[in-house]
């Protein structure tokens, strides 16, 4: 029988909901869908700490239930979310008392802090208000989580990362269609498994075996237009909302390279290290700092290094840079207090640019993102000083989102053509 965490302390913090009993059993915990390898394994992470983690369902259908229970004014991922899981608990027939409804949270002045709030509300309002919302928060790094937890789900965001990164290196060269996918979706299978299971298989030598694998596809040797996707962190990585746009730019001939998730963790540490920097030197702000430091160091960055390293026989060229460059980069356009995605979207984009060789950039935003709002307008100066097609497209859900990029994809593909006629 599966039973939820066994610590007693504030390890899961729930947001306006009643709190997490460590001794309750049979908790059905419901996980977003925001991007197919990152949620499932951190699902599988949560089902071998006891609960029966699942992530749910987002289409059509659901989006519409969500819009239902929503003003019509939220950002897209709030009504998707929210309609999700009203699906899930109308589909699953699960007591509310049993559910508990994943949905993490940010500070600062962006919507996404207002979520599981609002989600509570709607909850009560349905009768529901039974769900707990196990909401850990971006302010500390989603610290709130327990030490061992959190690590794991680390580990689960960066193979997430890298398995998404691998197939998106190769399989717009690949000889056999749908080649890539067939190995991805194999190793996929096994890190569920073993994210799930008790003891843990050895995660290294798996990812070296899905690397050896993936690095032995044949691929063709040409090259293809390189295109950066950035902006908010959900809708760029929901293949839903976003429709498919990295699958997109690669059935219009080029090669897309997406910002991962593990990008936002990365900030979220290092943005709090900024501010504890300002902060009077005193004996709890030293702790705080150390920590930090160490968190970094220790926790993501060693963990980061290591399994990039396996990963290099595919993705030597497309490592990701530093989350200290981004930064770097992202404030010489707004200022790094200003905490939330713009500078990660900004300094991205960049980077895509003068370091990766991207030709073009998409910025995808939901209808209505404060931060997307922000960047659209920055992006402009940025784009002549860049000398790149910059896209800003916004999703709502409805429509073609990306007929956007059919003009830039193909005068992107036709100019590498001929500039490659030239040169033989
Ligand atoms: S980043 Fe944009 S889409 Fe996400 S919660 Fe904030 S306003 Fe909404």
């Amino acid at each position: 029988m599966r039973h939820p965490p066994s610590d007693g302390d504030n390890a899961m913090r729930a947001i306006a909901s009643p709190p997490i009993d460590p001794n309750e059993r049979d908790m059905v915990l419901f996980v977003p869908p925001m991007e197919p390898f990152a949620c499932q394994l951190a699902a599988a992470v949560f089902r071998s700490t006891g609960f029966d983690a699942r992530v749910i369902e987002e289409n059509a259908q659901t989006l519409a239930i969500g819009l239902q229970h929503t003003g019509g004014g939220e950002c897209v991922p709030c009504p998707s979310t929210t309609g999700a899981l009203i699906h899930a608990m109308q589909a699953s027939g699960c007591p509310p008392e049993k559910v508990v409804f994943f949905m993490p949270t940010a500070c600062g002045p962006c919507r996404f802090g207002q979520y599981a709030r609002l989600d509570s509300l709607i909850f009560e309002r349905l009768g529901w208000g039974a769900i707990r919302i196990l909401s850990p928060s971006a302010e500390n790094a989603y610290g709130g989580l327990r030490a061992g937890v959190r690590l794991r789900l680390w580990h689960a965001l960066l193979i997430a990362d890298i398995l998404r990164k691998m197939s998106m290196r190769i399989r717009p060269y690949e000889l056999e269609a749908g080649e890539t996918d067939r190995v991805i979706d194999k190793w996929f299978e096994k890190f569920q498994q073993a994210f799930a299971g008790k003891p843990k298989p050895p995660i290294s030598r798996m990812l070296a075996a899905a690397v050896a694998e993936v690095a032995a596809i044949p691929t063709s040797q040409t090259s293809k237009p390189l295109v950066g996707v950035v902006g908010e962190i959900y809708v760029r990585c929901d293949p839903f909302l976003n429709n498919d746009l990295c699958r997109r730019i690669e059935a219009l001939g080029g090669e897309a390279a997406l910002a991962p998730i593990s990008e936002w963790v990365l900030y979220t540490n290092y943005h709090r290290g900024m501010v504890l920097a300002c902060e009077k030197m005193g004996p709890r702000v030293a702790v705080r700092r150390l920590l930090n430091y160490l968190e970094r160091h220790l926790l993501f960055g060693h963990w980061e290094h290591h399994y990039y390293r396996i990963a290099d026989p595919v993705l030597h060229d497309r490592r990701e840079p530093s989350i200290a460059e981004v930064i770097a980069e992202g404030s010489k356009h707004v200022p790094w207090q200003f905490a939330g995605e713009s500078i990660l979207t900004l300094g991205r984009a960049a980077l895509f640019v003068k370091r990766d060789g991207a030709q073009a950039v998409v910025n995808a935003s939901p209808m209505f993102c404060m931060p997307g709002t922000i960047t659209t307008s920055i992006f402009p100066k940025l784009e002549r000083e860049l000398n790149v097609p910059i896209l800003c497209n916004f999703y709502d859900g409805s429509g073609d989102g990306n007929q956007s990029l059919v003009p830039v994809m193909h005068y992107l593909c036709h100019s590498s053509a001929a500039s490659k006629v030239a040169t033989a």
